[in-house]
């Protein structure tokens, strides 16, 4: 069975604070209103495009804070998503930690809403007030038990070098996470956007972003102390669109088209290059097995295994893929 999100995005929608790093306009590509007929408009032309039969697909609303919308407009898209039971098989949703509370909880159990995501970003209440998220780390802490024990599944987004944080800082958020044990965890690197107030300090020398690798070497330590811990991690970096990668929009920052692959291809060079180490191997061919979809993460992006591990020591890394030699 294929598994599909069906994507609705409402960006700023329900946000009562601009956060230091955010433009949902530009993330998400979106640029205008949504209303209840877009939502059912959107949701039908996406189930055409798939077969149902051998797949199952989510409603995901996104790119806002669902449950800061007002009461009617979250159950006129509620009851609109609502609609498509059983063609999809469920309903998930982000939203800020601080709007949550029974009432909502209530809601989004009546119209079967199956996973919320918080907005986590950091555990460090400094860092969280340094970015103007208006909330601090108890109230992700209070919302995700009243998620998890309303039987709805819970889901944690974080960031990687927001302004004020530092890399142990970002690793005890990542270990803050896992103290709340949610489903699963999306993990995104601080990019400097347009009309942010980021871009501001950025431009004041007041906020220096990570470079891609350092971000992406922090985002393999994170991706692995989740995936050690049974927490499934679904994204890794933004999604890529034409209104974000288009001229000027952003202005800095660790963006990377295949950020999820460079980190997944430094994940692998970590386990080859244990195995060299404790092999002693040097000057030589190395047939490392894999299945057939993990050969590009183990050559690495750009080959960038292959080449590493060439220069470093003289080795020629190839996979085994079903007997065959790449
Ligand atoms: S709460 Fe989320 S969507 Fe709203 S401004 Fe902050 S980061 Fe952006």
């Amino acid at each position: 069975m294929r598994k599909y999100n069906i994507p609705i995005f409402i960006p700023h929608r329900g946000c009562p604070h601009d956060c230091a790093f955010c433009n949902q306009r530009k993330i998400t590509g979106v640029d205008t209103d949504i209303t209840p007929k877009v939502v059912e408009n959107q949701i039908s032309e996406f189930l055409k495009t798939i077969d149902t039969e051998n797949s199952t697909a989510e409603i995901a609303f996104f790119g806002g804070s669902f449950t800061g919308l007002e009461l009617e407009t979250q159950e006129a898209f509620l009851k609109v998503a609502g609609m498509f039971f059983p063609n999809v098989s469920g309903i998930r949703l982000s939203t800020r930690p601080d709007y949550i509370n029974d009432d909502v909880i209530a809601l989004l159990k009546k119209y079967n809403v199956t996973t919320v995501e918080l907005g986590v970003q950091s555990s460090d209440d400094l860092v969280l007030q340094l970015n103007s998220r208006g909330h601090t780390f108890d109230d992700v802490i209070r919302a995700s038990k009243l998620i998890k024990d309303s039987g709805i599944a819970l889901g944690h987004q974080m960031m990687l070098g927001m302004y004020g944080s530092n890399p142990q800082k970002d690793m005890k958020t990542v270990d803050d996470i896992i103290a709340l044990a949610p489903a699963c965890v999306r993990i995104y690197p601080v990019v400097i956007l347009k009309d942010t107030a980021l871009e501001d300090l950025y431009n004041d020398g007041k906020y220096i972003p990570y470079s891609i690798m350092d971000a992406a070497e922090l985002a393999k330590d994170v991706l692995c102390a989740f995936e050690n811990k049974g927490i499934d991690v679904i994204r890794i970096g933004l999604h890529s669109s034409d209104e974000l990668e288009s001229d000027g929009n952003i202005i800095s920052g660790p963006y990377h088209q295949a950020f999820g692959e460079l980190v997944e291809s430094l994940v692998f060079r970590e386990k080859i290059e244990a195995e060299i180490k404790s092999r002693r191997l040097c000057n030589c061919e190395l047939l490392y097995p894999c299945s057939k979809n993990q050969v590009s993460k183990v050559i690495g992006h750009k080959k960038m295994n292959k080449d590493y591990f060439k220069s470093k020591y003289n080795i020629e890394l190839k996979c085994f893929n079903k007997g065959e030699a790449k």
